[in-house]
Formats: structure tokens, C-alpha cells, sequence
């Protein structure tokens, strides 16, 4: 199947959105911008291997591919709106490229984002998306707002996606280094990190937030009007508050206690290894925002208003690092702080 049948097979299950005068077919996309907005713009690739495991479904890369973007534009407030498609194959797979647009359009038509244009061209698998979104101008949530003093918030709960990513990992040592057990879909415990049978549906719970993650759009439009900055949660909590206190001249301090976590990494994970999967683990794509002590009320209504749990994990102090605190007042800080390309 040539490159154009595959752009007719995309073209062909895209659903219309209003304000776009142009859509897939020609040299470049035409929408409309409402007078009173700004737009959004993120870009985020995903590489076979590194953003996803290699036996990931189709429709889950798809999924992701758009989630990873939907989730930077929650993190500014904005409404999601567009997006591009540029697509490394492999082959020419019309079956992988039925499953991928599954995933793929599924999210995009829950939050009504239309798919404008793209690239197909051969090669590593590889797809990077462009989202563009919307906000009242001026309205944009930043990272460089926090104030000293300001609730750390999060939302829903943190370190599934490693904890998958782990178990993923452990079993593949596992298979390599006893070809006569198998692995039978139970993760098999080969280091002391992981709890030991861990029973599957755990695993399936857990993977599902690696390979699914959940955009926080809803929450992100409301927070808009009440958080100071705001990021999302891809690299892991460490790293990416570290961008907020970075970019806010601050430091934040992390109660360690109050990191919420998931039935399933309760189950699955040990205490220790569960506060690192949280704390720099990454692949959440949950919010952490921060926000003054005296909007606590409407943050609680919003979390309400979007079926959201929000949790306030530590605040905003003088100084330039984030550093965690347990429940005896002991400082602690994570083995590593968060995922960084090419660091090794
Ligand atoms: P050009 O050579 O002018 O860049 P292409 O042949 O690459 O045009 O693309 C033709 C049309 O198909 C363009 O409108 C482009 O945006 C769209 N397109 C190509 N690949 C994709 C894709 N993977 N997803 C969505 N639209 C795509
Ligand atoms: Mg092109």
C-alpha cells in the first residue's frame, strides 16, 4: 500500500470539526482562531522502544501518541482543538494503521480534537503529534508562576506507569535468564524490589496506566483560573516540579506521606521502591500545580466538578530544589529524579 492510501485511509476516519476550513489534502491545514484566544502549540515523538514498550497494541500507541500531547495542553489550561500526524513506518501496514487510528481517534473524538494533517513516511517506528489548543488570551497556565508559600497539588495517583514499566523489564531478565519457565503472565520476582505474585490483574491495572494514560483536560480548563503554574507529570514529580521551581525561582518541599497511590501499586509494589516509582518514576501524565492556600475550597469543588482526586502534596518554599520529607521530619530524596534523554 502506497504512501497516498495510507493518507486516504487516515483522511477517510477523520471526523469534521467547524472551524477547519482546510483539512488533510493539501499543502498545509487553514482553522479558524477565535479573535479573543491564543493558541497552544506542543509537540511531543514517541519512539518505538523508549516511549513505549516494543509488544505495545496499536491502538494503545495511538492512544498515547495524542494523550502525551492532550496532556501538555491540559497542563496550560487550554482547550484542545487540532492536531498533526507525522508517522514513521516500518512497512506498509494498513492493519497496524486500522489499530493505531483506533486508539488514536477514540481519545481525539472525546475531547473533539479534529486531525488536520501530518507526514507518512517509512522508517523506525516512530510518531510525533502536534496538538494545538486554546485559551482566552493572557490565560495560559505557566510554570514560571508559582509563589512562595503556594499548595503543591496533584492529581490522581502517582507511579502505576513505572511500576508497569518495572514489572515489564523484570520479566523480560526473567525469561532471558530461564528459558524453562516461561513467563506465565504473572511478573516473577527476580530482584527484591517487586512484591512476589503478584497477582494479575494488578499487572493489567498497572500497564493500563502506562499504555493509556488519561489527559487531564477537564481539570486542566478549570484550573486555569486558579492555579499559579501548572505542569504535567511526564519525566517524573522530581523533575518536572523541578522545572516549576526552576522557572519560579522557588523550591518546593514533598510530603512524602501524602503521595497518592493507586490500590494496584499498593498491592503490587513494596513502600520503598513505590516512593521512587512516584517521585521520579514518570509516565503519569497527572497534573501538579500549585496554588494559594486560600483557594483550597474551589479546589476541592473542582476535583468534585471532574471526578478528579486532587491531593496536596507539600508547598512552595524559599530556596531551589524539591526535597521530600517523610512522616518523622527526615529529609529524603529519590535514587534518580526523573527520566533525561541522552544523560547516559
Ligand atoms: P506534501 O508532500 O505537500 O507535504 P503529503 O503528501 O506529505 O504532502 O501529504 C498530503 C496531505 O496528507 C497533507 O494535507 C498532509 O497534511 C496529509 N497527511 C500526510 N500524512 C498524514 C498523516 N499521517 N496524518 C494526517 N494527515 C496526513
Ligand atoms: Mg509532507
Amino acid at each position: 500500500m502506497a504512501e497516498f492510501d495510507l493518507i486516504e485511509r487516515i483522511r477517510s476516519r477523520v471526523p469534521a470539526r467547524e472551524d477547519v476550513v482546510l483539512g488533510i489534502g493539501d499543502d498545509a491545514a487553514v482553522v479558524r482562531v477565535p479573535a479573543d484566544r491564543q493558541l497552544v502549540v506542543c509537540t511531543d515523538t514517541l519512539n518505538a522502544g523508549v516511549h513505549f514498550p516494543h509488544d505495545t497494541a496499536p491502538a494503545d500507541i495511538g492512544w498515547k501518541s495524542l494523550a502525551v500531547n492532550l496532556s501538555d495542553l491540559a497542563a496550560m489550561g487550554a482547550q484542545p482543538a487540532w492536531c498533526t500526524l507525522s508517522l514513521s513506518m516500518p512497512a506498509d501496514d494498513p492493519a497496524w494503521l486500522d489499530g493505531f487510528l483506533d486508539g488514536f481517534l477514540e481519545l481525539a473524538q472525546q475531547h473533539g480534537v479534529a486531525l488536520i494533517g501530518g507526514d507518512t513516511t517509512r522508517g523506525p517506528l516512530s510518531i510525533s503529534v502536534t496538538a494545538h489548543g486554546l485559551v482566552q488570551a493572557g490565560c495560559a497556565v505557566r510554570r514560571d508562576g508559582a509563589q512562595a508559600g503556594d499548595d503543591v497539588w496533584v492529581s490522581g495517583t502517582l507511579g502505576d506507569a513505572a511500576a508497569a514499566l518495572a514489572m515489564l523489564s523484570e520479566a523480560d531478565h526473567a525469561r532471558e535468564a530461564s528459558t524453562s519457565s516461561p513467563a506465565n503472565g504473572r511478573a516473577t520476582q527476580t530482584t527484591p524490589h517487586l512484591q512476589v505474585g503478584v497477582e494479575p490483574t494488578v499487572v493489567t491495572r498497572l500497564r493500563q496506566r502506562l499504555d493509556r494514560p488519561q489527559p487531564r483536560v477537564a481539570l486542566g480548563l478549570q484550573l486555569a483560573d486558579i492555579a499559579n503554574a501548572a505542569i504535567d507529570i511526564s519525566d517524573g514529580l522530581w523533575s518536572d516540579l523541578g522545572h516549576v521551581c526552576r522557572a519560579s525561582g522557588l523550591g518546593a518541599v514533598v510530603e512524602l506521606d501524602a503521595l497518592p497511590s493507586s490500590p494496584w501499586l499498593m498491592q503490587g509494589v513494596d513502600a520503598d521502591v513505590r516512593r521512587n516509582f512516584q517521585a521520579a518514576g514518570g509516565d503519569d501524565y497527572e497534573l501538579c500545580f500549585t496554588a494559594s492556600v486560600s483557594v483550597r475550597p474551589q479546589i476541592a469543588s473542582i476535583a468534585a466538578q471532574t471526578g478528579t482526586a486532587l491531593t496536596r502534596i507539600g508547598r512552595m518554599v524559599r530556596g531551589v530544589e524539591v526535597s521530600g520529607v517523610d512522616a518523622g521530619g527526615g529529609r529524603w530524596q529519590p535514587s534518580r529524579t526523573g527520566w533525561v534523554h541522552f544523560s547516559d
